[in-house]
């Protein structure tokens, strides 16, 4: 019998937790959080997911300035603003809504984002701060993966967990945090050569890839967590993730669903790194 892990409920009580703690810090210490938003383009997706961000910074109680710029923007007019953020001290977080046109190179402007104020955690010195298990930010979608496999009360420590998918994103950092807490960690790809069997042996399965229901649930060991990061847009309009929800709910213990699952949970870890970067304010 599955349970569904309920990515509303567990990312309501993450953000919850943040407008909590920052109402308190504000009254105490005068503490602020903003968090500036760049959007360059007209993605219909990214607007989408600038507008809940922005949402959800009303709901904590964070500051949004919003960033959007027109797609002809060149990758000097927008390293011009992210320079000009580094230095504001209105702005905590900065975060550049990817992806951006093909003529500015994300790495570039990534790398250009002070590691202070990089709340994607994308940032090479963030990466490699993971890497180490000295980070200050963890990326947000594998972070709210944790978030809700701990929220099923599953122990993670010795077990077999199972990544498909080695995005920067989310696939490889995601493999990281799961080996932080002692899995013993496989990560499959495009080149892997039998991925049912390794799926099959996950005693954890985190399916991040781009690929509507790719894994079925005869490639789904019994009672195991399922957690489906895909988001994927059918042809009827509708939103499906990596996971063939219907078989695979037969044999796991856990489930997310899509939407309703790691979804909603990118944003509320976007809110709480903001929130961690705001309070290095009053270290200094
Ligand atoms: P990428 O396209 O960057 O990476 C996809 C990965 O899947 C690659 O490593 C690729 O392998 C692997 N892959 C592709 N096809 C197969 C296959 N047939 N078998 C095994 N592995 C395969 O995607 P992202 O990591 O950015 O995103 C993955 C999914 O998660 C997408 O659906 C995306 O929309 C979603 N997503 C959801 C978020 C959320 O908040 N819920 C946030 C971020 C992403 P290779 O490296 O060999 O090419």
């Amino acid at each position: 019998m599955y349970r569904i892990i309920d990515g509303k409920t567990v990312s309501q009580g993450v953000k919850d937790s943040v407008r909590d703690e920052l109402t308190a810090l504000k009254t105490e210490m005068g503490l602020t959080a903003g968090l500036a938003v760049i959007i360059v383009g007209d993605d219909p997706a990214s607007k989408v997911y600038v507008r809940n961000k922005k949402l959800a910074c009303e709901y904590c109680g964070i500051e949004s300035f919003e960033y959007a710029l027109p797609e002809r923007t060149t990758q000097d007019e927008l390293l011009e603003l992210i320079n000009k953020l580094n230095s504001d001290p209105k702005v905590d977080g900065i975060l550049c809504q990817l992806p951006l046109p093909e003529h500015i190179d994300e790495k570039v402007v990534i790398n250009n984002i002070s590691p202070a104020k990089d709340v994607d955690a994308f940032h090479p010195e963030n990466v490699g701060q993971i890497m180490i298990g000295e980070y200050k930010y963890l990326p947000c979608t594998p972070a709210g993966v944790m978030e809700l496999i701990a929220s099923t009360g599953t122990e993670i420590s010795g077990k077999e967990c199972v990544v498909v998918g080695r995005s920067n994103i989310v696939g490889k950092p995601m493999a990281m945090l799961l080996l932080h807490k002692s899995g013993t960690v496989t990560i499959c790809h495009s080149k892997t050569k039998d991925l049912a069997e390794h799926c099959r042996r996950a005693d954890i399965l985190v399916a991040a890839v781009g690929v509507p229901n790719l894994i079925k649930g005869d490639m789904i060991k019994e009672g195991a967590v399922v957690i489906d990061v895909g988001m994927n847009r059918l042809d009827n309009g509708k939103l499906c993730g990596d996971v063939e929800f219907e078989t695979a709910k037969e044999k796991a213990s856990y489930i997310t669903p899509v939407p309703g699952g790691v979804g909603p949970m990118t944003i509320a870890m976007l809110m709480k790194n903001t929130l961690t970067a705001a309070k290095s304010k009053l270290k200094q």
